[in-house]
């Protein structure tokens, strides 16, 4: 896994594993730093199950083929000298690495009450996902569109995707949501340079923005060329493919954006306008959700 805390406790913040993080949270604390057999162990929780995992290749700056190697976590056992494993929470964690399946894969389980955990996880944080895929794409995502995302996973049960957690969620939700349509949907204002860049090289496509609209604002509409009956013709939408686990655990997905033009004998001319292999932020759902617990407390 790429993420960790530093504290048991539900409510504690769930952090990207790096050597600054380690050091900022534990302030080099022996609590946290063991030695096993002449080398320091250093241990932190993992997100999903709580148990201790140990951080591995932290404070190892070269492998024996002098590349910076990677530094992940992995689940601990028990009689670590860290913390107490409890095997039942982690024979269900997400994160363990039998769960790791990416959604290329398409693999599902059978399991209701997971199932069940996921759907009420996503409507109890139904808003703040929908900003979340907002923000993933670029493009502030309207709640009529919003349902639409939901419409198409709920037909291909992304509650029983094996690979799914809680911090890749929003991005299963976009991974299954196949071609939308983003004709007069808004760009979101922290949406990138490229993409704004891309769909005002498309051939049918602009970005119409108010004299008060800075950078990365404005709607997408139909370049100012276009005739009425072309424009029933054309339409831009996403796609997102290809889930992948790399050697250092992150996750990246491919986010592409198309535009297609139907052709009076019905025969649709697809044309991509842009790809971009994106890195899955995972720990931000995973605050988003300890955020809430904090909240109900208070
Ligand atoms: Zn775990």
């Amino acid at each position: 896994m790429v993420i960790c805390k530093f504290d048991k406790t539900e409510d504690n913040e769930v952090l990207v594993i790096t050597r600054d993080n380690f050091e900022k949270h534990t302030n080099k604390s022996k609590d946290y730093i063991f030695e096993v057999r002449g080398k320091n162990q250093y241990y932190a929780y993992c997100p999903s199950c709580g148990n201790p995992i140990v951080l591995v290749n932290l404070y190892v700056d070269q492998d024996h083929n002098e590349k910076k190697p990677t530094v992940y976590g992995k689940h601990s056992v028990p009689g670590n000298p860290f913390d107490l494993f409890n095997v039942e929470t982690y024979k269900r964690c997400l994160l363990k690495s039998k769960n790791k399946i990416a959604f290329s894969k398409h693999e599902k389980h059978r399991n209701k009450d997971t199932a069940e955990f996921f759907k009420k996880f996503l409507y109890e944080n139904i808003y703040e996902i929908r900003r979340f895929v907002s923000h993933i794409l670029g493009i502030n995502i309207s709640q009529k569109q919003f349902d639409r995302f939901l419409d198409e996973f709920e037909r291909s049960e992304g509650y029983y995707y094996k690979g799914l957690d809680i911090g890749n969620l929003p991005y299963l939700i976009l991974f299954l949501s196949n071609q939308q349509n983003i004709t007069y949907q808004f760009l979101n204002k922290d949406s990138s340079v490229e993409l704004e860049a891309s769909i005002k090289g498309s051939s049918y496509f602009d970005i119409k923005k108010t004299e008060e609209q800075k950078k990365n604002e404005g709607q997408i509409v139909h370049k100012e060329i276009i005739s009425e009956t072309l424009k029933n013709r054309v339409s831009i939408y996403t796609v997102f493919k290809h889930h992948t686990y790399d050697k250092n655990q992150n996750q990246h997905m491919v986010y592409e954006i198309y535009e297609k033009l139907k052709n009076p004998d019905e025969k649709a001319q697809e044309t991509l306008i842009v790809s971009m292999k994106i890195l899955l932020d995972t720990a931000y759902m995973y605050n988003l959700a300890r955020k809430k617990e904090e909240e109900k407390k208070h």
